[in-house]
């Protein structure tokens, strides 16, 4: 019995928030806390004296130890096919990447082939770690830097994003017509540090340096590239923006530079979307200094980068082609679920279903962007309405409003969503 706790322990120390939650979804018990209680939570199942302790949740369980054992492995299995570049680098098959208790000394830890990146600037691994979702990220953050509670005075834990994706990860998603080459001031946390004795807001100053070489002096000065300074609200509801603090003010190296448009008392709305400042020219080689100041209580995350600008098209070329994506079948598929004339096979080709499909298509082959006939229908992924808009309208629009938003439904994407939708684009070119 020891033997299949330890492996499974082995296996869970591999495991993200998601897996641990699909277990204990699969166990029927409760998915709520740190990593550490999920682990112990499965845990308890397999240990005799623990299964008592853990408040009883190894007892009410009518599931087996092999059961669960079982479970892990499943689970465990998957992730190695899933995410085989993270897993495989360190063994070629899943058994032989845990050694027999006996050839290991107690103190032994599998640790998983982790990249530590955290806006603390510490590289440590703890017991509360969670995973940027990102493919070709994954970096390790700790759970208390960057899961930031909405109330925190109210006591209330910060809620595990079921989709968490690191600030840099964020910000790439926030304006595709930037990509980040260089980060010579890392991701920052810029928290409260204070409330006056009457609960009003303080003003707060960071004062930071950052170096540029002479190579990163020269490329900034590109006129593909430059120097900015971003911000982002740790837990803005909207994913993937900028935000920057209230009544904040930004110099660099002695030079004031305008953060925002908006007065520094309103807070940034829903649609709304905030950008980071260039400061090309205020920059230089060698020693910078900059300094941010604000009144506003919440934790935010800053950094400096250098970024190359993408132009219309070749944003446009990071959606799938018409051939790589969705399938036409698929797409009808989609398309009979949205007028919910469930039945598929049958109907296939019938006239009823093409009278149906006729009387959505005369409002639908009109962007709602341009307001003229479609040439490429584009729509999001997950969005479940039929409505699409023009593919090379929004991502226009977008240049400038940077809102990644369906404007159909109001949902905020990012680019990573965005499609063509094979089913009206054929209507579109007959
Ligand atoms: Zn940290
Ligand atoms: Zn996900
Ligand atoms: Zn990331
Ligand atoms: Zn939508």
């Amino acid at each position: 019995m020891a033997d299949l706790a330890s492996s499974c322990k082995d296996k869970l120390a591999y495991f993200r928030i998601k897996e641990l939650k699909d277990i204990l979804h699969q166990l029927g018990l409760p998915k709520q806390g740190k990593k550490q209680d999920l682990i112990d939570r499965v845990l308890a199942l397999l240990s005799d004296e623990q299964g008592q302790r853990h408040h009883g949740w190894g007892r009410k369980n009518s599931f087996t130890k092999e059961a669960v054992a079982k479970i892990v492995d499943d689970i465990y299995r998957k992730m190695q096919i899933q995410s085989a570049p993270d897993l495989a680098t360190r063994s070629h098959t899943g058994s032989d990447l845990f050694r027999p208790k006996d050839e290991v000394n107690d103190s032994f830890q599998p640790q998983p082939v982790t990249k530590v990146r955290c806006i603390c600037d510490s590289k440590l691994l703890n017991d509360n770690m969670i995973q940027c979702e990102d493919d070709r990220c994954h970096v390790w953050q700790h759970m208390s830097c960057v899961l930031v509670p909405d109330k925190p005075t109210e006591g209330v834990g910060p809620e595990v994003p079921p989709h968490f994706y690191c600030e840099l990860c964020r910000l790439s998603r926030a304006d595709p017509f930037w990509v980040t080459t260089g980060n010579p001031l890392p991701p920052l946390k810029f928290m409260s540090s204070g409330v006056a004795n009457d609960g009003t807001s303080v003003l707060q100053t960071v004062e930071k340096t950052f170096q540029l070489s002479r190579a990163d002096r020269e490329t900034v000065q590109r006129s593909e590239y430059d120097l900015q300074v971003w911000c982002i609200l740790m837990n803005d509801k909207v994913q993937f923006r900028m935000q920057w603090p209230q009544y904040a003010e930004l110099e660099v190296n002695g030079f004031a530079v305008r953060v925002v448009t908006r007065p520094g008392s309103q807070l940034l709305g829903i649609n709304g979307r905030d950008d980071g400042p260039l400061i090309t020219t205020c920059s230089r080689e060698g020693t910078n200094k900059i300094c941010l100041r604000r009144v506003d209580n919440r934790t935010f995350c800053f950094g400096v980068r250098v970024a190359k600008r993408r132009s219309v098209p070749q944003v446009l070329n990071l959606v799938p082609k018409e051939a790589e994506g969705e399938s036409f079948e698929d797409a009808l598929t989609r398309v009979r679920r949205c007028l919910g004339g469930g039945d598929t096979a049958e109907n296939a080709d019938s006239d009823s279903d093409l009278e149906v499909v006729t009387e959505s298509v005369t409002v639908n082959l009109r962007c709602p962007n341009s307001g003229s006939r479609m040439k490429t229908a584009g729509r999001f992924k997950p969005c479940i309405h039929m409505g699409c808009f023009d593919l090379d309208t929004f991502v226009e629009l977008n240049q400038r409003s940077r809102k990644w938003q369906c404007p159909i439904c109001l949902k905020n994407y990012s680019l990573e969503n965005l499609m063509i939708d094979p089913y009206f684009n054929r209507i579109t070119s007959l």
